[in-house]
């Protein structure tokens, strides 16, 4: 590639945002053209279901970059305006307004949407979904004092929301399938400790429940369960987890597994000059081995486009991130660093009843895996540095809090 090449972005949300920022910064210097369906400029999602759905941030706040960036840096921002076909072949891209634009470097960065849910009652008014700033708005209408609102699916997105939801006054009603909250996503432990303090702020919260139907006439106002009861509500927010949006991908012949677009360690799919990041990318982790992992989070979105500038630019890659990601929820900070699964042992530091804890997660060397933060921010930033390090800790140490976590980082 060179620093001259026509670089055509799809997908205006975090990854394409910040790919075009991470490019100039990198000295490219030929045609960027970032196109993105929704009206609005790049914009942190992670408010949506936090500070924005209380009513604490604005639409302007939440922007990656002013206006006046993107005419700055020279991109051609196409907002409003989707992408409807890839020719690989061809290097063109078609739009909905009749372009086609040619590219030497196409990047793929439509993330996905909300996953809907396929049963009768569906398409009632007041069955809301998260995940741009149409549907933070709606569900902002629906949640007032007093009301009740039934969340579908336990995990991060549910939660936020029935912390957003508690804060506004509503009643949230969260009905999860699996017998735990964050199933797919959070160690066991962590996930009791955040059952119990959303119950105890007032969250009522039903684990093991199927849902049938949703029922009304025009307006949702229950939802039917698999044992007949029907739990009353005002409105009923959806969070069972994202679809992809890799119909481009798949149309254009891209290779793509059930996980997403198959990428390389530098986001590079299996056509030459096309790379895919974010949400939508099926990617592997050099510091977890062979396997590939979906990770839909903004740092994942941030770390692959830097990757993806250097490869266009031919500079070196940075060294490989330690994935992390964050929620929040009430006055808890909860900091993930790693992939919190396959572990061998936990180690707990701190107390789960002053709501400030660390869970360790370590192989059966004892090596760092993960860290799950309530909190305790130093804990998440030391586990990144051991996790990366990829060295091995001395477990009683560990286990003990008269010990500093940064006398254990420095001993590795
Ligand atoms: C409510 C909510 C809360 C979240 N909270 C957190 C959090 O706390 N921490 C965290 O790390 N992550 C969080 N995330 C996840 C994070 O926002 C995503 O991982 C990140 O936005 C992924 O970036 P992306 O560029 O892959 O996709 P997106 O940001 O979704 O951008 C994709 C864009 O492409 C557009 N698009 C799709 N198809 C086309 C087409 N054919 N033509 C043109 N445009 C198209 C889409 O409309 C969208 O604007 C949250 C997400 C949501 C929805």
């Amino acid at each position: 590639m060179s620093e001259t090449a026509r670089v055509v972005i799809v997908g205006a949300g975090h990854g394409g945002g910040n790919l075009c920022t991470a490019l100039r910064q990198a000295g490219h210097r030929g045609p960027i053209t970032l196109i993105g369906d929704e009206p609005h400029l790049p914009y942190h999602r992670p408010p949506l279901s936090k500070a924005y759905l209380k009513g604490e941030a604005t639409v302007e706040s939440l922007r990656l970059r002013p206006a006046e960036y993107f005419a700055k840096v020279d991109i051609d921002l196409r907002l409003g305006t989707t992408v409807t076909h890839v020719d690989g072949e061809a290097r063109t891209v078609a739009l909905d307004d009749g372009a086609v634009l040619p590219f030497d470097v196409l990047v793929l960065a439509t993330g996905s949407r909300a996953r809907r849910l396929p049963i009768p009652g569906a398409e009632l008014a007041g069955i809301l979904h998260l995940r741009d700033l149409a549907d933070a708005d709606a569900i902002r209408a629906a949640v007032v004092p007093g009301s009740a609102l039934a969340i579908v699916g336990g995990g991060y997105i549910g939660l936020e929301v029935a912390a957003s939801a508690i804060a506004l006054g509503a009643k949230p009603i969260l009905l999860e399938r699996e017998d735990r909250i964050l199933a797919r996503v959070a160690c066991e432990p962590l996930a009791a400790f955040f059952d119990q303090y959303h119950r105890a702020q007032g969250v009522d919260i039903r684990t093991g429940v199927r849902i049938v139907s949703f029922v009304g006439a025009d307006r949702v106002t229950g939802i039917r369960l698999e044992d007949g009861s029907i739990i009353s509500c005002d409105a009923a927010l959806v969070g069972v987890g994202a679809q992809l949006c890799d119909g481009l991908a798949r149309e254009a012949g891209i290779s793509c597994e059930e996980g997403g677009v198959v990428v390389d360690a530098n986001a590079r799919t299996s056509v030459p000059g096309i790379y895919a990041i974010g949400d939508m990318s099926w990617r592997p982790m050099p510091l977890y081995g062979d396997r590939m992992f979906r990770l839909e989070s903004v740092p994942n979105a941030i770390e692959q486009g830097r990757r993806v500038a250097a490869d266009i630019m031919g500079k070196p890659q940075p060294a490989h991130e330690v994935p992390w990601f964050w929620s929040d929820q009430y006055a808890l900070k909860l900091q993930i660093a790693g992939i919190p699964f396959d572990s061998h042992r936990l180690v707990v530091r701190g107390s789960y009843e002053e709501a400030k804890f660390a869970i360790w997660h370590l192989s059966d060397a004892n090596r760092v895996l993960a860290v799950e933060a309530v909190n305790m921010p130093g804990e998440f930033m030391a586990g990144r540095t051991l996790i990366g390090a990829g060295r091995l800790v001395d477990l009683g140490r560990l286990a003990d809090m008269a010990v500093s976590i940064k006398d254990i980082v420095k001993a590795v």
